[in-house]
């Protein structure tokens, strides 16, 4: 089979993703899946869909052309405000855009105009991550503006936590942001049908005994994925955290020590000069250009040397496999993410699920061919 490959065990993820859905359904909080983690592979968004996630969720526009190529047709989100140039195809491909700037909102608005369409906002507010978002004291101001203008219908509001810093967020945060879409109600008339509380860093605040306030949708990518909660690594209870494994083969395998020193300076004597007793080191064929290295998860006896471009470099505590063979390893979010993105990765997808029967159209004649 070809490496470096990486393993995706669809079943596990559609597991992850009912479990989740299943559990914050029971708080009143809807799942929306997100996808760019994967680049928006179609099977892994389905896998997600069939967990009973309400939708998708990306933050690059290529990846949303794939999905709707692939011919999903489930509501699409676009997380990251929209660059000027993309919003004809935000508006085309996505029911619903993440905003935080008047001009984008304006051209949004042009664009689904001209397109003869209404396209959905939910403005992002700043709640203290620091990465995107707009002031939380101009936000009705601006809501109020999008509910005026022809092309678009205001559906909510939104906040990040634990994108840029590492804060999860708190109850205090929560209510703030529920308090916010009280005041845009207020301001505007409308309902705010959808107040999104964040990622997959969000979920120890929703698992915990405490009141929700107005949060009914969260945004994960991570969780459903990689079976983890973000910024303590620790694994979600009852979920699968080997969904993805990456696969690389063994191309050196010497014994060499730590470090050497060369004997003599002419070639015909040339030894290296051990510093310390030899252990057996590996060579796999991926490096940097694969994924971030320093996620994957080293297998028991198995010590992470080092890695360049294309060589990661492997100590191992026992002799072990030869040339040829393959490691697999399991990955963090960020290693995941690299891999998912590079072009010499094959993909292979495990369990996938029947694709729904298609009846025969009734009267056909069982000999002809459809043309
Ligand atoms: C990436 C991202 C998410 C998903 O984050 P996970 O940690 O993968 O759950 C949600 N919202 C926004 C705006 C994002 O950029």
């Amino acid at each position: 089979m070809k490496t470096p490959r990486m393993e995706v065990d669809l079943y596990k993820i559609r597991h992850n993703a009912r479990t989740l859905v299943g559990r914050l359904a029971s708080l009143g909080i809807s799942v929306s899946g997100v996808t760019k983690s994967v680049c928006g592979h179609p099977d892994i968004a389905r896998a997600m869909l069939d967990g009973g996630v309400v939708g998708l969720a990306d933050a690059r526009i290529n990846n949303v052309q794939r999905l709707r190529c692939a011919g999903i047709t489930a509501p699409i989100a676009m997380i990251r405000t929209p660059m000027m140039g993309q919003v004809e195809q935000v508006v085309r491909t996505c029911n619903t855009s993440y905003n935080t700037e008047r001009s984008v909102i304006l051209s949004l608005a042009t664009a689904a105009v001209r397109q003869h369409t209404v396209h959905n906002i939910i403005l992002m507010v700043e709640m203290g991550d620091m990465r995107d978002g707009i002031r939380p004291e101009e936000t009705a101001d601006i809501a109020r503006q999008i509910v005026s203008m022809k092309g678009l219908a205001l559906r909510g509001i939104g906040a990040n936590f634990a994108c840029l810093n590492n804060s999860p967020p708190t109850g205090a945060n929560m209510i703030a942001l529920s308090s916010l879409a009280d005041e845009v109600e207020g301001k505007c008339g409308p309902l705010v049908d959808v107040v999104s509380g964040g990622n997959s860093a969000s979920l120890p605040w929703a698992f915990a005994a405490r009141p929700k306030g107005r949060v009914n949708n969260l945004r994960i990518g991570e969780a459903i994925l990689l079976g983890v909660e973000p910024i303590s690594g620790d694994q979600i209870d009852g979920l699968y955290t080997d969904a993805f494994s990456f696969v690389a083969e063994i191309i050196e395998k010497k014994l060499k020590p730590e470090s050497v020193t060369l004997t003599s300076p002419s070639l015909a004597g040339l030894r290296l000069a051990r510093q310390s007793e030899p252990t057996e080191h590996l060579i796999l064929a991926i490096g940097q250009q694969d994924t971030d290295t320093l996620g994957l998860s080293m297998p028991l006896g198995v010590k992470y040397v080092g890695a360049t471009s294309d060589h990661l470099v492997l100590q191992m505590a026992r002799p072990t496999q030869d040339v040829g063979r393959e490691l697999k390893f399991r990955l963090n979010y960020s290693a995941l993410m690299r891999a998912m993105a590079a072009p010499d990765i094959t993909i292979k997808l495990l369990n996938q699920a029947p694709r729904p029967k298609v009846n025969p159209p009734k009267h056909s004649h069982p000999n002809l061919a459809l043309v």
